[in-house]
């Protein structure tokens, strides 16, 4: 089984939705930087006064500070790991390259009106992070999460004018990582469409 795993990706293109399930399934670790952020903001440390201006506009916190907090999160974490939304800039990615080796960098493929949808009709839970979307995986109670029973939120940054800011950031300054690890060989990229259990099948092959 790989180890390490790097999910690349659009925001909405289910990074998390199958990095959860790596988790619960087999085992692995999951770092999510969005997770940790937004608790970050939550929780008001310093961290999150600085990181929340750029979170609400859809735009990256500055490269220091995710460098930092997440060689951290990495160096504590035992067996594989699974990380959801870093690297989304070169700098990051060569700073983890220093760190350790990633095995695999598994790209799931979404075209931007789907990701659109996706994104303005998801739910969150501020609890324990589980995600819905309001039509393709409604919660069984509406507004509360199966998972933990939480009120469910719309995140802000899940707002129309935010996420096209989003996937603009994505763009110009994630997407490149899709020839950083073309280039080292690790990338393979998913289809990020049709049902969750469908893409976690596929998913699975590639790692295991
Ligand atoms: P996510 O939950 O992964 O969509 O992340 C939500 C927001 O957190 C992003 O829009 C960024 O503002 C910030 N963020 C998450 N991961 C990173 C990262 N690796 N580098 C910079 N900003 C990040």
């Amino acid at each position: 089984m790989k180890s390490t795993i790097v999910l690349l990706g659009p925001p909405g293109s289910g990074k998390g939705t199958q990095g959860e399930k790596l988790s619960e399934e087999l085992g692995y670790v999951r770092l999510s930087t969005g997770d940790m952020l937004r608790e970050a903001v939550r929780n008001q440390t310093e961290l999150g006064k600085k990181a929340k201006e750029f979170m609400d506009a859809g735009a990256l916190v500055p490269n220091d500070l995710i460098i930092g907090l997440m060689k951290e999160k990495i160096a504590q974490a035992k067996g594989g790991v699974i990380l959801d939304g870093f690297p989304r800039t070169v700098e990051q990615a060569d700073a983890l390259a220093e760190q350790l080796d990633v095995d695999l960098a598994l790209n799931l493929d979404v075209d931007d009106e789907e990701l659109i949808t996706r994104l303005t009709k998801r739910r969150s839970c501020p609890q324990c992070n589980a995600v819905y979307h309001l039509v393709y995986n409604a919660p069984k109670t509406e507004g509360v999460c199966d998972k933990c029973g939480s009120a469910l939120y719309q995140r802000d940054d899940d707002k129309e004018e935010t996420v096209r800011n989003r996937l603009k950031v994505y763009r110009e300054n994630t997407m490149p990582l899709i020839d950083y690890y073309g280039g080292k060989g690790t990338l393979v990229t998913i289809k990020g469409v049709g049902s969750i259990d469908d893409i976690f099948a596929q998913v699975k092959k590639v790692v295991e």
